[in-house]
């Protein structure tokens, strides 16, 4: 047993029971993933005790002799991860990385001599943008005048022509590229082309997709991008942080930007956990798991199209899929609530012109990142698509539900998910 369980009993039972809810129910919820021990053990270390504001070599506290170790090798790893020319690796997660990255090339600290804001082009949330793309609530959709491109209502892929036009007539400032629930690849050349035709600044997040890019599978926007941003923590499979990635013209910016411009103190045990967790992206097993990831992908999407449901863009190219639910008669609200009493774990997500409210939703975001780290295949996730589809036809039969939970603890028995810690208490 751990320490905290003597000592702190409540903490700790809440630490067992997620980490047994995260071993007995199947994870399909496509922006997590399992880290390894050694990520943890890097991330749950000592490193949390120091305060590094600044950078290697230039910080403002003594003692930084050993975080400057484990933060430059994060950085040079980021960089030969992804080719890229400079690496910050402070951002605490995705939405600050893209907050930094903004205003790294917008500099707020001109607009007051400008009459108006600065105008950012993002992919519409309910298309599957992110918050940070511009929604009015998000900080992005306060500071900017920000302007939406969708998909295209046929084909619910980008049409670049159509983005083109649009660009050409808002003029925007910089644009921004990149989704959370967007299945298929996206052309990171033909939205530099755009930037480029209209003079704006390119930023990539590529905060799903990055370990697909890391492994070479899906196209790299490092070439394109004047500033590139991730999370760690999706299928990158590092601790939960944010990354940044740039060109040289844009480093003194970029770093200024996050410390201290929108940054304090960096989490020096997060870094340390991304140095660890870069370290293994850049084995040649991690683009074994990666292909895996795509081929369960195609797989699951698949099975459910076997099984009667549409999928958005016609199936995936990348780890997730957007399932339509209206063929089966049931929104994603109440499809995300049965299923997880099933020990099923997805989450609800608009499609493309939804017609239901975000909070209901008439689709499902599934990606494979979580399922693949437990080794599981396109078996599994035939077993898994049939699983979906009874407890969405048995809606109303519990019994039948907890049968189908069930076969999830079994199926997920077999593919054991941090045994040592559930051995010693959490
Ligand atoms: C997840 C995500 C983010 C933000 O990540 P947080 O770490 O939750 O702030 C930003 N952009 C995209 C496209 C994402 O999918």
């Amino acid at each position: 047993m751990g320490i905290i369980s003597k000592i702190d009993p409540e903490v700790a039972d809440a630490l067992y029971s997620e980490t047994k809810r995260q071993s007995e129910n199947l994870e399909l919820i496509a922006s997590e993933n399992f880290v390894s021990q050694p990520v943890l053990e890097a991330m749950g270390s000592i490193m949390t005790n120091k305060y590094a504001e600044g950078y290697p070599g230039r910080r403002y506290y003594g003692g930084c002799q050993f975080v400057d170790v484990t933060e430059k090798i994060a950085r040079d790893r980021a960089k030969e991860l992804f080719n890229a020319e400079r690496a910050n690796v402070q951002p605490h997660s995705g939405s600050q990385a893209n907050m930094a990255a903004y205003f790294a090339l917008l500099k707020p600290e001109e607009w007051p001599e400008q009459s108006k804001k600065p105008v950012v082009m993002g992919l519409d949330l309910s298309h599957g943008g992110h918050l940070t793309h511009g929604h009015p609530i998000n900080f992005s959709g306060v500071f900017f005048n920000m302007v939406h491109y969708t998909v295209d209502p046929e084909t619910e892929q980008f049409d670049y022509k159509q983005i083109l036009e649009q660009a050409k007539q808002c003029q925007p400032q910089l644009i921004i590229a990149g989704a959370s629930a967007y299945p298929r690849e996206m052309d990171f050349m033909k939205f530099k082309e755009i930037a480029d035709e209209v003079g704006a600044f390119l930023v990539v997040d590529m905060a799903h997709i990055a370990g697909l890019v890391a492994a070479g599978i899906h196209n790299s926007p490092v070439p394109y991008a004047d500033v590139v941003t991730s999370t760690t923590h999706k299928t990158l499979r590092g601790p939960r942080g944010g990354l940044i990635l740039c060109t040289k013209d844009h480093y003194k910016s970029v770093n200024r930007w996050v410390f201290p411009g929108v940054q304090g103190g960096p989490l020096e045990h997060v870094i340390a956990a991304k140095a660890v967790a870069f370290g293994e992206a850049l084995k040649p097993e991690f683009k074994t798991y990666q292909e895996n990831i795509v081929i369960n992908a195609k797989a699951l999407a698949e099975a459910l199209t076997e099984q009667g449901f549409r999928m958005v863009a016609g199936g995936t190219d990348t780890h997730l899929m957007l399932v339509d639910l209206r063929p089966k008669n049931i929104t994603g609200k109440d499809a995300e609530e049965l299923l997880d009493k099933a020990g099923i774990t997805v989450n609800k997500n608009t499609i493309p012109f939804d017609p239901e409210k975000p909070f209901i939703a008439s689709g499902l975001r599934l990606g494979t990142p979580s399922l693949t780290t437990r080794k599981m295949g396109p078996a599994e996730m035939k077993t898994i698509a049939r699983l979906i589809d009874e407890v969405i036809t048995h809606r109303d039969d519990p019994q039948i539900i907890d049968k189908i939970q069930q076969q999830v603890k079994e199926l997920t028995s077999a593919f054991p998910l941090y045994l040592n810690l559930l051995e010693r208490g959490y």
